[in-house]
């Protein structure tokens, strides 16, 4: 697939002149509009971080041979890494690399520097052996400037405004199946799209994860209630079969149509609760203050996941076409159904609260957390990401992903021992988290009488 090979080595960092270079390329074959947000603008808890982009970097032992240098291979480089030039010790190097033990010819992609502002490098960890000196010059070129964070948006439009989106990221540097193939899929849905009377309006978005949708969403909080449902695309690509991840809000129209889609049209599949196995934008638009569902179609995790291995060689062509048939059959029943249904937005009216409040079998401690926020917590800005330092590779059931859902729950009809059970997270874990939210001013407290 030309896209795919033109564009999957290329530095697309989340701001970045990779990321606009290739939107601008996608731009020449499906027309779109490209909205800009000013980098240091304030969305909901969030900030657009600046523009970033790195000259060189590489790392030299104490008798000056070359260890490791980004020409050699982009990802050398954790996008977002801060600048540094000095001389370090072993122990402190050791800090500062990031590697992936079961990929150990790889280099890891790392993310999270950009909340950290920390120096890093990523390396082979069967590398890790030519490491032996006692100190080492580590050198990067950075650059951080003001700039614009974009969003591609491809519209179609229906005999009516009410929309249906779909989303998929560009950003993630130099790798194919997260989330390029979701990118493929999206201007090969945009072509079939082309080809059809449609009664929704079609609203295809291409962006940097999570930040894209929360600079979209919270500086357009009035399109918000234009929006019927969504579809969020992801790791298209890869040999394992499709799955279908149901919106937060659970069997509305988009989650039925979707279920039977799959079941009528493929032989195996997984089906999946809200983030049962990925998780990416259809957080924010799922989320607090949003309120939209939207479904994630995707093949989950893979080996070469977040990896320098994760390369064309790995896709399957076919099951990019696959999945796109697949969608496109569930937006012409949804086309063809236009149920006027729209899933009612914050429901949080006082009777659903007592009725609850009433059946709720009382724990010691336990409240109800009512948000004062809106989108995804900027868990980071506030102290509140759980840290940890070595595992790239997020395992959903870890404590650290529970607390990324946790904020999810926050609406004010829920008690915390409600939520703890739907995320299946221990009681005191779930009201020691709940507890923190409290103490940063992010969520109130109501009693249970
Ligand atoms: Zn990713």
């Amino acid at each position: 697939m030309k896209l795919i090979d033109d564009l999957w080595f290329k530095r697309r960092d989340i701001i970045s002149d990779g990321f606009d270079e290739s939107l601008e390329y996608i731009s020449k074959i499906i027309p779109m509009k490209i909205h800009q947000f000013r980098t240091g603008t304030k969305c909901w808890t969030w900030e657009i971080p600046k523009k970033w982009t790195v000259i060189e970097g590489w790392i030299k032992d104490s008798n000056g041979k070359l260890l490791l240098h980004s020409k050699d291979h982009p990802l050398h480089i954790p996008t977002y890494s801060q600048g540094v030039d000095k001389i370090v010790t072993h122990d402190e190097l050791m800090r500062h690399l990031s590697y992936n033990e079961n990929q150990p010819n790889a280099i890891p992609y790392h993310e999270r520097l950009i909340y950290d502002k920390a120096w890093g490098f990523c390396v082979e960890y069967s590398k890790l052996e030519n490491f032996k000196s006692k100190e080492y010059h580590v050198y990067i070129d950075t650059k951080f400037e003001d700039g614009f964070l974009k969003v591609g948006e491809v519209l179609h439009p229906g005999k009516v405004d009410e929309s249906i989106v779909v989303v998929a990221h560009l950003d993630h540097p130099c790798m194919v199946n997260d989330d390029l193939t979701g990118v493929a899929g999206l201007v090969e849905l945009s072509k079939k799209l082309l080809n059809r009377q449609n009664h929704y309006t079609y609203r295809l978005f291409l962006l940097p994860e999570t930040i894209g949708s929360i600079a979209l969403l919270s500086q357009n909080e009035d399109f918000i209630d234009k929006i019927k449902c969504g579809i969020f695309f992801e790791m298209l690509g890869t040999k394992a079969e499709l799955i279908l991840q149901h919106s937060k809000q659970k069997n509305t129209i988009i989650d039925t149509i979707s279920s039977s889609v799959f079941k009528n049209n493929l032989a195996t599949y997984k089906e999946l609760p809200f983030i049962g196995e990925m998780a990416n934008d259809e957080q924010v638009w799922n989320g607090p203050g949003v309120n939209i569902p939207m479904i994630s179609i995707g093949r989950g995790h893979y080996s070469e996941y977040h990896t320098s291995n994760d390369t064309p060689q790995i896709v399957s062509y076919s099951n990019i076409t696959q999945s796109i048939e697949i969608v496109s059959k569930i937006l012409e029943i949804l086309d063809i159904e236009h149920i006027p249904e729209r899933l009612t937005k914050e429901k949080t009216d006082e009777k659903v609260r007592e009725q609850k409040q009433k059946k709720h079998e009382q724990m010691i401690d336990d409240y109800i957390p009512k948000r004062l926020f809106k989108g995804p917590v900027f868990l980071s800005g506030y102290g509140l990401y759980p840290n940890k330092k070595y595992n790239l590779y997020d395992n959903l059931s870890d404590d650290a992903c529970k607390v990324r859902l946790l904020f999810n729950y926050f609406e004010g009809d829920k008690s915390i021992s409600e939520i703890s059970k739907i995320l299946r997270w221990d009681f005191k874990k779930t009201l020691s988290w709940t507890d923190k939210f409290l103490e940063k001013g992010l969520i109130k407290k109501i009693e249970i009488k």
